[in-house]
């Protein structure tokens, strides 16, 4: 079965194409600037590489040109487009509607335009990406892949704010939690590297890259996340603040900032950008670092000791557990920040190997001493291989 798995944003469509059940990826590729006069398209195969500039008015454009490079005769990955079995879309925000992968019908369509408010720039774009899809292959199976679906099982105690209970019941305020695609997929591969069941898995898993989550999983189940209402709450990010005194907003608006105003300021500008005046990303910040700016310096150990500290409460939460994960851009490749973040753990079971760090980029495996009571491993993520999964186990059930 060929699944293609499409994550589609407000101005760009990525794409990959899978054989299932091996997850051997046919193709992968990308639509950029979606509505804007200089789109880009490209994709990569076995056959070759193929790119196109060309207008994309939107999102069915977009569909139809990666049509085309996929049924491109000398650098595509097949011949016709009946050779797509089923597509899987990731989508932002299912609420309490979905714990779980569904194959999209009328009526879940109508459940994911339900909860765009509390996702209003990412469910809109996903929602457009599945109503394109269904217009280029009438027929064909497609499946949503929701990122809150994971922490479903977080109990009542981890998910309710202490806020009047109306606000939950009239609102639906409450914590969701995010990437949990990614969280599901390391988890899983976590247990198979220590040998333990996936159902008896104790584990903390850190996704960090340019938006950082962690999740506490107990037996295999999230029980706790540090994400909220939305992405915005828990760590600190490339420019988005994680958690502040609720009561900075209230101060702020009192001085004159509108509430645009500190949205913009608290998702875009804030975080690791906001924090050192220099960049959003880890790897620029890094470099500074070593060449003596303070402000760089300064930066990477706030973002550090926040994950220090949610490491700190989950392992509370989960009364110690196997192993602390780490995934994501910044998890699988930067062992300046895994050293900023996992030296001095030693006295709470965290036994950091410095030597097994360096040499664990882009790849996976544990760079914690033999000796580590609680181990620590790099696991690279793969969404889409679990999207395609979950479509692949919904559309043969289905068959
Ligand atoms: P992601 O959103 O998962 O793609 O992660 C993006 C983040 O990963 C950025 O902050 C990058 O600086 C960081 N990153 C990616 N590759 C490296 C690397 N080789 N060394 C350090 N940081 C990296």
């Amino acid at each position: 079965m060929n699944v293609l798995v499409i994550n589609c944003g407000s101005s760009s469509i990525k794409y990959k194409f899978f054989a299932m059940p091996e997850g051997k990826v046919l193709a992968s590729g990308s639509v950029e600037k979606v509505g804007e006069s200089e789109s880009k398209s490209k994709q990569k195969s076995a056959a070759g590489e193929i790119v196109i500039e060309e207008p994309i008015s939107d999102h069915s454009a977009g569909l139809a040109v990666i049509r085309r490079m996929l049924t491109d005769p000398e650098k595509g990955a097949i011949r016709d487009v009946s050779e797509i079995d089923a597509c899987g879309h990731r989508v932002v925000h299912g609420a309490e509607r979905y714990s779980d992968s569904v194959l999209i019908d009328e009526g879940v369509l109508e459940g994911i335009r339900a909860c765009n408010d509390l996702a209003p720039l990412h469910n809109p774009p996903n929602l457009t990406g599945i109503r394109a899809a269904m217009e280029l292959s009438p027929g064909l199976p497609q499946v949503a892949c929701f990122d809150t679906a994971f922490h479903q099982t977080l109990p009542e105690k981890a998910f309710l704010y202490a806020l009047p209970h109306e606000i939950y019941e009239k609102y639906r305020v409450r914590r969701y939690g995010f990437h949990g695609t990614s969280h599901r997929y390391v988890a899983k591969q976590a247990a198979e590297m220590l040998g333990v069941a996936p159902e008896k898995a104790d584990l903390i898993t850190c996704h960090l890259g340019n938006g950082c989550s962690m999740a506490a999983i107990k037996g295999g189940h999230s029980v706790d996340t540090s994400m909220g209402l939305t992405p915005l709450e828990g760590l600190v990010m490339g420019t988005r603040s994680g958690d502040i005194d609720p009561a900075i907003i209230f101060y702020l608006a009192r001085k004159g900032f509108s509430v645009d105003d500190l949205d913009a300021m608290m998702n875009r500008k804030s975080g690791v950008l906001g924090l050192s005046e220099i960049s959003n990303d880890i790897r620029t910040l890094c470099e500074q670092a070593d060449g003596g700016n303070k402000k760089a310096d300064l930066a990477l150990d706030i973002f550090a000791y926040r994950v220090k500290k949610y490491i700190g409460s989950y392992l509370a939460v989960l009364n110690g557990c196997h192993a602390v994960v780490l995934t994501g851009g910044i998890g699988e490749n930067s062992t300046a920040m895994r050293e900023r973040i996992l030296s001095g753990l030693d006295q709470i079971g965290l036994q950091f190997d410095a030597e097994k760090n360096q040499a664990m980029v882009g790849c996976g495996g544990a760079i914690s001493k033999e000796s580590s009571p609680i181990k620590i491993l790099v696991v690279p993520t793969d969404e889409e291989v679990a999207i395609a999964r979950d479509t692949y186990k919904l559309v043969s059930k289905e068959a």
